[in-house]
């Protein structure tokens, strides 16, 4: 019986939704046809991501709450629906802000970083709720003046700083693709938590911050089914092709024994 085996689902799908005030989001996101993710699933993947890790790890212990919120950000990533936008209009500069979204911080440090990583970076409004507060696209196909390229692009669903800091933090993490979601989320919630508070203004003072970033997500153990025990599943074998990884957790998760779940 592998570690996942023996962790009784149901259960720990009740323990996510009593510490959720309500199922979030249209009960028709959830029964909607998906090629790999039942309704159940799709109601585990929505709340251990809204439980965060700390959640996941009180409903499923630590080790297999830890699979579990990393399993379950890769699942949600493919309820989140498809970018709206993709084409835009030529702009001057490396930083393209939707005229519709109100004053964000940071703006002169983000287009900085744009132009140092020659990349475009474009930031909209979009409606990802009850899925996403954001969502960023680090390399994402777009057009701008009819003209074919690839663009950071962060979609907001919530205009405050704090959300617009962690997809920022997202955009500027150097390590890139992380090999696995929960890192990539602690380095994205460190350097945003960071980038409120130091406010910086140059890319070296960025620089500063991104390297504490680091440091600190390093110091923190790192939740993971894969240490040692012989009886792991094999989705969570460190590999160095990040699409099998993420393959494999998400047939994995979609494979979770929730039968017996009914609601409540
Ligand atoms: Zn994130």
């Amino acid at each position: 019986v592998s570690l996942l085996g023996r962790v009784c689902w149901p259960d720990v799908l009740d323990a996510l939704l009593a510490s959720t005030p309500e199922l979030p989001g249209d009960v028709a996101l959830y029964l909607q046809p998906h090629a790999v993710l039942s309704p159940r699933h799709r109601v585990l993947a929505v709340c251990a991501v809204r439980a965060g890790p700390a959640g996941c790890a009180a409903a499923a212990g630590d080790i297999a709450g830890g699979w579990l919120y990393n399993a379950a950000l890769i699942a949600h990533r493919g309820l989140s629906p498809a970018a709206r936008r993709t084409a835009f209009p030529r702009f001057t500069g490396w930083l393209r802000q939707d005229p519709a979204l109100p004053g964000l911080p940071l703006l002169c440090l983000a287009a900085a970083h744009a132009e140092r990583s020659q990349q475009p970076l474009i930031v909209i409004a979009a409606d990802l709720r009850p899925l996403a507060l954001g969502r960023i696209t680090r390399r994402a196909e777009v057009t701008i003046g009819g003209r074919h390229t690839i663009a950071t692009l962060i979609e907001l669903s919530d205009v405050t700083p704090d959300t617009w800091c962690h997809e920022l933090g997202h955009a500027v993490d150097p390590v890139d693709p992380r090999l696995d979601a929960v890192t990539a989320e602690a380095f994205a919630d460190t350097l945003g938590a960071l980038l409120l508070t130091e406010r910086p203004d140059s890319l070296a003072e960025l620089d500063t911050l991104i390297a504490r970033a680091e440091t600190e997500i390093n110091q923190r153990p790192t939740p993971q089914c894969a240490t040692g025990s012989h009886d792991a599943p094999a989705t969570t074998t460190v590999s160095t092709n990040d699409i099998d990884v993420r393959v494999e957790s998400l047939f994995a998760f979609a494979k979770l024994d929730l039968r017996g779940w009914r609601p409540k």
